[in-house]
C-alpha cells in the first residue's frame, strides 16, 4: 500500500501537464502510465500544431520531454496499468493497479480514448497486416497502395488527404451521402486527385489472403442493398473514439457516450477526483487543448488539496485497518 498525494491515471498529453504543475507544486505525484507511454500522440508521426516547435516534433519525442520535464520536477512514473478504483467512500481514495494499491488524497483522471472498432469479421485480425486506426503511424508502410478510408468526419477527410502522401490511390467509404468534416478539408479532400468517395456504404467483413494480409473488403450499398467484393490493399478506420472510462462505471458520473462529466474547473461528481482530456472531451482532441486541460485540473487539485489540508492531515492520522 502507498499513500500519494496526488496519483494520475494516464500519461498523454494531459497527465504530463498535471504532472507538471503537481510536481512544481511540490505534491511529489505519481503517474500510472497505462500502456502506452504519452499515450495516443506518442503514436503519432509528426505534431506540427503543438505551439513552440516551429519546425514540427516527433509525437514520442515530444512526450519524452514532456516526461522529462515532470520528473525535473519530482514526479514519479510508473509503467504500471489501473485494474480497480474505489472512490465510493471519499478521500483518501483507492487507485490499484498491477503491482500496488495506492491510497490518493485526490486524483487526476487523464486517460483517454481509443479509436472506435466497426466490430466486423476479418478487422481485429487484420490489424498490422492492412488493418490501420493511424494513417500518421502506418501511412508510410502503404506507398503506392489502393487503400480504404472509412468515416465521414474531420479524422476520416484529413488522414484521407494525409494518406494521399503515401497511397498510390484512397476510396472513402462513408455510410451516408454527405461529410461530416469541416468545409475547408472537405475543398482540399475533393480537389485531390488522388481520392475517389462510395457514398451510402458500409464495410461488412475486411478479408485476408492466404498469409493474413488484407487484400479485398465486402461492401454494402444500404441504399441499393448491393453487395461487392470490392479489392483493396488497406483499410483505414477513423469513425471516432471511445472514452476507456469502463473502469470508471459507477464511480463517476457519465454522459451517454461513456465520457467523464466535468465542470468548468475539471471536477467529476466525486469531490477530489478530477479529470482531464479526452476522457471527458469528445470535441478538441488535440494535443494543446489536453495539455491546457491538464494544466487547470492539476491546478484545481492544487487548490482543493490546499483547501482541505486540516481534514487530510486529521485523516493520515486515524489508524487505518492493519495498524
Ligand atoms: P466524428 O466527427 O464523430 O466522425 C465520425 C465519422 O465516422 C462520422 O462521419 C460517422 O458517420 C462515421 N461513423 C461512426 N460510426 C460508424 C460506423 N459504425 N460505421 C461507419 N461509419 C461510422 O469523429 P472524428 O472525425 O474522429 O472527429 C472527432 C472530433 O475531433 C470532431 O469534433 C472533429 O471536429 C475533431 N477533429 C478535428 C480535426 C481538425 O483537423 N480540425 C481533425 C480530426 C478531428 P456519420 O457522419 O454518418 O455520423
Amino acid at each position: 500500500m502507498r499513500k500519494e498525494r496526488v496519483v494520475i491515471i494516464g500519461s498523454g498529453p494531459a497527465g504530463m501537464a498535471a504532472a507538471l504543475y503537481t510536481a512544481r507544486a511540490q505534491l511529489a505525484p505519481t503517474v500510472i502510465i497505462g500502456n502506452q507511454l504519452g499515450g495516443q500522440a506518442a503514436i503519432t508521426h509528426e505534431i506540427d500544431n503543438y505551439p513552440g516547435f516551429p519546425e514540427g516534433i516527433s509525437g514520442p519525442e515530444l512526450m519524452e520531454r514532456m516526461k522529462a520535464q515532470a520528473e525535473r520536477f519530482g514526479a514519479k512514473f510508473e509503467w504500471d496499468m489501473v485494474t480497480e478504483v474505489d472512490f465510493t467512500h471519499g478521500t483518501p481514495f483507492t487507485v490499484r493497479t498491477y503491482n500496488e494499491t495506492y491510497l490518493a488524497d485526490s486524483v487526476i483522471v487523464t486517460i483517454g480514448a481509443d479509436p472506435r472498432k466497426l466490430g466486423i469479421p476479418g478487422e481485429l485480425e487484420g490489424i498490422g497486416r492492412g488493418v490501420s486506426y493511424c494513417g500518421t503511424c502506418d501511412g508510410f508502410f502503404f506507398r503506392g497502395k489502393n487503400i480504404f478510408v472509412v468515416g465521414g468526419g474531420d479524422s476520416a477527410v484529413s488522414e484521407a488527404i494525409f494518406l494521399t502522401r503515401f497511397a498510390n490511390h484512397v476510396t472513402l467509404i462513408h455510410r451516408r451521402d454527405t461529410l461530416r468534416a469541416g468545409v475547408a478539408l472537405q475543398k482540399r479532400f475533393f480537389e485531390n486527385e488522388k481520392i475517389s468517395v462510395i457514398w451510402d456504404s458500409v464495410l461488412e467483413e475486411i478479408l485476408r489472403d492466404e498469409s493474413g494480409t488484407v487484400n479485398a473488403a465486402r461492401v454494402k450499398n444500404l441504399k441499393t442493398g448491393e453487395v461487392q467484393i470490392m479489392p483493396t490493399e488497406g483499410v483505414f478506420i477513423f469513425i471516432g473514439h471511445d472514452p476507456n472510462s469502463p473502469i470508471f462505471a459507477r464511480q463517476l458520473a457519465m454522459n451517454e457516450a461513456g465520457y467523464v462529466i466535468t465542470d468548468e474547473r475539471y471536477r467529476t461528481s466525486v469531490e477530489g477526483v478530477f479529470a482531464a482530456g479526452e476522457i471527458q472531451d469528445e470535441i478538441w482532441r488535440q494535443v494543446a487543448t489536453s495539455v491546457g486541460q491538464g494544466t487547470g485540473a492539476a491546478m484545481s487539485a492544487i487548490h482543493w488539496l490546499e483547501e482541505n489540508e486540516e481534514r487530510l492531515q486529521s485523516l493520515d492520522a486515524e489508524p487505518t485497518a492493519g495498524d
